[in-house]
This record gives structure tokens, C-alpha cells and sequence, in this order.
């Protein structure tokens, strides 16, 4: 195994280790500091792109371990490769990475990536993880020369360490804080030169200066069914799954343009072809085992469309504030807005004006309403 290899195999082994002791903290809702029973009523959902524990390692399993394999968002990988090399040219950690998008999209993926192509050891925290500025200090203190630090949702990280991780980031040096009241004192320590790779679903919670911290930026927006194709072709190759292209193409429209869900999905389908028929995935097994687990055709599940019809039916169509809308669904603000709204939002189902959420034209004839006349429905760009 080659040292990127080793280093990879390295880092998978502690997210797994990390992952199952910290079981629940990472399939939270990645509310600040908000409640847990959206993520448990959300692990039932098939379409739900946050990952329960078992499912990650899976997940392991089919990621994608070398930039080269990673499908789709094309810009970023390539502003990506074009980071690592240089950075290897010129045999420096290379600047901080902040990546932001909806849940099961790949970042964590693309941190793993980074440290394989770079060859060198990972550590993967979170926010919620860190609660205070000492378990951040650990962290850091101990790292080696050239690590990569993954901190996911780093947007709930506690205000403390949040600040000790300024420092770190731009002088590679943390303020150990010895005593208390009068007589405590900061020690200046140095640390290895590192670089942070942090994720997060909601970029608008970060703080500016956090923000300003990284060098680059990259946003993951929703695959497309094209590249969501590649990807199940690629996991039903990794797990042994006979599936025509037929099934393939209509897996990849119902995914919620989400990797994480496209390969769940394709297990869910692999189950039912292996009890019901032959194993052999066809496009008629997987629109009928999709319609077994309530995914409709444009990959809306349960809750989506529970929002949309509590939008329009309970509200006329807004608009109608958040909170409301969570309330009328029995789920959290947080879930809402950070699972269900993007992919509603980005299919022009739903818009987010300055006075409320608003259903579209295309949300109401998505539930097979007429909207109402008079209304002026509003469009996405409202
Ligand atoms: P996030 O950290 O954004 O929630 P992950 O990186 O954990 O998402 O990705 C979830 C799963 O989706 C991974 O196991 C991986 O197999 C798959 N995945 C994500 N992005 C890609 C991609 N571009 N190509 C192939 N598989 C991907």
C-alpha cells in the first residue's frame, strides 16, 4: 500500500472508531446545539441524506478514495487538484479548505480525499464534539507536521474554542490558558504547520472571521442525474449488485441529486429484487420498491412532500414563517430547512422569500393542485 494509502486506510479507521463512540452526535440535526429528535425520526426516512452509524460503514466502503474518482462537481475538484499540487510542489500544508452544502453531498468524502492525495495522517472531529476550548487545544497540540484536520459542522463549534481555532489557523500557534481569575495565564504554544479542512451545512452561521480564515472556499451543490448514474454504477459494481441501465437511470432521477441517498437507495432496490424477483435490478423493480419506501418520481419522500402539503393546504401556499411550518409537520425548524427546503428550493417547488416560505406554481401541480388565480405566485427569484 502506498503511503496516500496507508494514510487513507489510517483515516478511515478513526472515523469509524470515532464515528461509532460518537454514534448520534454526527446524525444529529446540525441545529446549534438543537434538539436530537429530528435525526431519530429522520433515520427512518430512506431519502433522509443524513447517515445512521451502520450505514457509514458502508459508506466507507463505497467512497471514492483519489480525487480521480470523485464524480461531478467538476469546478471544485479541479480548484481542488490544482490546491494539493501546488501545495506538494512546494512541500507546504496547503490553506485552510472550507467546504459548505446540504448533508450526503461529500465532504466529508473530499476531506478523506485531501489527505490521501496529500499522504498525510487525518484527524476528524466535529463541533458538537468539541466543547471546550481544551478538547480543541488537545487536538492541536498533538498534531504532526502536515496533518489535516476535519472538523464537521464546525459551525456549532462553542464560541471559545472558536476562537483559540483563529490563532491556530493563522499563526499555527494555541494560547494555553494555565489557572483562573486573576492569576490564570495564556502560555503560547506552537504547533505543527496543519491544515483544517471544515464542513458545514449552513456557510450563513459561520462568523466572518472564521470564515476569512480559509484560503478556499468550495460550495457542493446537488449532483446531477448523470453524474448520480456514474456514481450507482459504480457502488452496484462495489457491492455486487446486478442492475440494468434502466434501473440505473431511474435511481439516479429519484435520489434527490444526493449521493448518499443514490446508494442507499440502490440497496433498498438490491433487497427487494433479491426477495420479490430475481436479484436482477430492473427499471420495473426499482420504480415499484421505490414506491414501497414512499419516494416519488422526483425523489421527494415523506417529509418533502409533508411540507409542501402543510405549505399549501394548511397555509394556502404562504407565506408562512419556519417555525410555523416545522410545527405543522412535527419536525424541527433546523430539519426542515437543512434537509428538506434545499432540494424543494432547488426543483422550484418552494421559495424563501423576505415575508416567509412561499410554494410555487410547480409545488402546488407537484400535489396535483391548481393554484389559486388571484395569487401571484412567486418564482425563484423572489
Ligand atoms: P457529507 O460529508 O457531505 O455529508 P459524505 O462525504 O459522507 O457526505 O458522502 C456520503 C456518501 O456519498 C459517501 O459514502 C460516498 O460514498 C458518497 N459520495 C459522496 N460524494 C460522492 C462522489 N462525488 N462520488 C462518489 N460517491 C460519493
Amino acid at each position: 500500500m502506498t503511503d496516500a494509502g496507508d494514510a487513507f486506510a489510517r483515516a478511515e479507521e478513526a472515523e469509524l472508531a470515532r464515528r461509532r463512540t460518537a454514534d448520534g452526535e454526527q446524525a444529529g440535526p446540525p441545529a446549534g446545539g438543537g434538539p436530537r429528535s429530528g435525526a431519530s425520526r429522520d433515520d427512518d426516512r430512506v431519502v433522509s441524506p443524513l447517515a445512521d452509524s451502520d450505514e457509514r460503514a458502508i459508506e466507507s466502503a463505497l467512497r471514492p478514495k483519489r480525487l480521480d474518482d470523485f464524480v461531478g462537481q467538476g469546478r471544485v475538484r479541479e480548484q481542488l487538484s490544482l490546491l494539493l499540487r501546488s501545495a506538494l510542489r512546494r512541500g507546504r500544508p496547503p490553506d485552510h479548505v472550507l467546504m459548505s452544502g446540504p448533508p450526503g453531498l461529500g465532504k466529508t468524502t473530499i476531506a478523506m480525499i485531501i489527505a490521501a492525495e496529500l499522504g498525510a495522517p487525518m484527524r476528524i472531529t466535529s463541533g458538537p464534539a468539541i466543547e471546550r476550548s481544551g478538547d480543541l487545544a488537545a487536538v492541536l497540540s498533538t498534531l504532526q507536521e502536515g496533518e489535516v484536520v476535519f472538523i464537521d459542522e464546525i459551525h456549532r463549534l462553542a464560541r471559545p474554542a472558536e476562537e483559540m481555532l483563529y490563532l491556530a489557523m493563522e499563526d499555527f500557534r494555541v494560547d494555553i490558558v494555565v489557572g483562573k481569575g486573576p492569576g490564570a495565564t495564556a502560555i503560547p504554544l506552537d504547533i505543527a504547520p496543519f491544515t483544517l479542512v471544515g464542513a458545514t451545512t449552513r456557510a450563513g452561521l459561520l462568523p466572518a472571521p472564521l470564515r476569512d480564515r480559509f484560503g478556499f472556499t468550495a460550495h457542493l451543490d446537488f449532483y446531477q442525474p448523470e453524474e448520480l448514474s456514474v456514481i450507482v454504477r459504480r457502488s452496484a459494481g462495489l457491492l455486487s449488485v446486478r442492475i440494468e441501465d434502466a434501473g440505473i437511470g431511474e435511481l439516479a432521477q429519484r435520489s434527490r441529486g444526493t449521493p448518499r441517498i443514490a446508494n442507499r437507495l440502490l440497496r433498498r432496490v438490491r433487497d427487494y429484487a433479491e426477495v420479490r424477483a430475481d436479484g436482477l435490478v430492473t427499471r420495473e423493480i426499482t420504480r415499484t420498491a421505490l414506491e414501497l419506501y414512499e419516494v416519488d418520481e422526483m425523489g421527494l419522500d415523506r417529509l418533502d412532500r409533508a411540507v409542501l402539503d402543510a405549505l399549501i393546504r394548511r397555509f394556502g401556499g404562504g407565506p408562512v414563517g419556519l417555525s410555523t411550518l416545522a410545527v405543522a409537520v412535527g419536525e424541527e425548524a433546523e430539519t426542515v430547512e437543512v434537509v428538506a427546503e434545499p432540494f424543494l428550493v432547488r426543483h422550484g417547488l418552494l421559495a424563501r422569500t423576505p415575508r416567509g416560505r412561499v410554494a410555487t406554481r410547480a409545488g402546488w401541480e407537484h400535489l396535483g393542485l391548481t393554484p389559486p388565480a388571484i395569487t401571484e405566485m412567486p418564482t425563484l427569484f423572489d
